[in-house]
């Protein structure tokens, strides 16, 4: 084993802080050191998270969106997409089944969609909490401080917006008419506001190097994130990056462990899209430090047109079989699924 990846790792093993070579480093690992990399990286999530697997049920609400992203099959130019809202009705009536279920948080996600004003968010966020106790994460995309301020007085607890990459020019490439100081005062915002939040990046984006992945994790360690979603990138047929290869299941795997690295006390899903390019990737990525999954409880008439990338995994099962299957999944590793709702104790 190289000997410096051998010093990288005995600083995470001591708790010390990593700098951006000792990141560099573990993230290079051969097939070898990986090994060592995972293992620490599920210790120190059993340290720091115990054996509980968070579930958060996800509802796309609108594949509806303003945006061109690169690399997204909702870009608004794909006309391939059937488009679909759903009703405020079926937005609350799918969060409190979740509930009767066992679920402890649902996610609402959507494109970028202005049909969705603020005054609409704020009631079905409002209905939901009311209803339910339900944690509310949000995930709407670039939206005001005020559009935000009402999101938390509504009682939304969470907003996931990932970074994407902490690239400023490919940020600019990939997602024409917005950049990353927008979106990460985006972050900043919402964290004054008192939500948790979440971001994260795709692994493998195109014009991606090591050194993006080393600043993308810094980036999530220096904005204090509570959740990162970590996972590869996925090149859509009728998107302008088709045809590019598209992140792989070990250098995802490496980049979650790492992150577990260094940011021991935060949520890390283990992502739906490791599963979509390797069945068995969810587990696998439950053992290199994640400790969340995020079933798709949108209705399953919709489910195959949130098509951000081709084939996703999970499109056809109802909540309840997802929480058997994923109850199977966690025992077989020895551990449980969480009944409490999951937020992020800071230590
Ligand atoms: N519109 C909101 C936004 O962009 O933040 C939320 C919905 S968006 C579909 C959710 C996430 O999907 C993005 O943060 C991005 O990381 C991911 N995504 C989009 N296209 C993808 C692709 N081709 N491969 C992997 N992940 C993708
Ligand atoms: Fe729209 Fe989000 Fe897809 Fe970009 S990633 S096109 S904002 S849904």
């Amino acid at each position: 084993m190289d000997k410096r990846f051998i010093k990288a790792l005995e600083k995470a093993r001591r708790g010390r802080l990593l700098q951006y070579d000792d990141i560099l480093v573990l993230l290079s690992a051969g097939p070898q050191e990986q090994v060592e990399l995972f293992t620490l990286a599920d210790r120190v999530r059993r340290r720091y998270m115990g054996d509980e697997v968070h579930i958060r049920g996800i509802i796309e609400f609108s594949n509806y969106c303003v945006r061109q992203c690169c690399y997204c099959g909702l870009r608004a130019a794909n006309t391939g997409v059937k488009r679909y809202r759903l009703s405020e009705e079926v937005i609350v009536h799918t969060a409190q089944k979740a509930y009767r279920l066992g679920y402890r948080t649902v996610v609402l996600q959507s494109g970028e969609d202005p049909y969705y004003s603020i005054e609409r968010l704020a009631r079905i966020i409002r209905r939901i909490k009311m209803e339910t106790g339900l944690a509310v994460t949000m995930s709407v995309g670039e939206r005001s401080f005020a559009d935000y301020q009402r999101m938390r007085e509504a009682g939304a607890d969470r907003y996931l917006l990932k970074q994407e990459t902490s690239d400023p020019v490919l940020f600019a490439k990939l997602r024409p008419q917005t950049i990353l100081e927008d979106r990460v005062r985006c972050l900043k915002w919402l964290k004054e506001l008192g939500f948790q939040i979440g971001s994260g990046n795709m692994v493998g984006l195109p014009g991606q190097t090591m050194e993006t992945l080393v600043r993308d994790l810094v980036l999530m360690r220096e904005l204090d994130v509570d959740m990162a979603g970590i996972g590869p990138f996925i090149p859509h047929p009728k998107t302008p990056l088709a045809g590019n290869p598209g992140g792989t299941l070990v250098m995802t795997l490496k980049v979650l462990a790492v992150a577990r690295l260094i940011m021991p006390d935060v949520n890390f899903p283990a992502t739906t899209a490791l599963e979509t390019i390797h069945s068995g990737g969810r587990k696998l990525a439950l053992q290199c430090g994640a400790n969340v999954i995020m079933p798709n409880i949108t209705p399953v008439a919709c489910r195959a047109h949130y098509s951000i990338y081709p084939n996703k995994a999970g499109t056809k099962e109802e909540p309840e079989e997802c929480l058997c299957s994923i109850n199977k999944l966690v025992g077989e590793l020895g551990r449980k699924v969480s009944t409490g709702l999951g937020d992020r104790i800071k230590i």
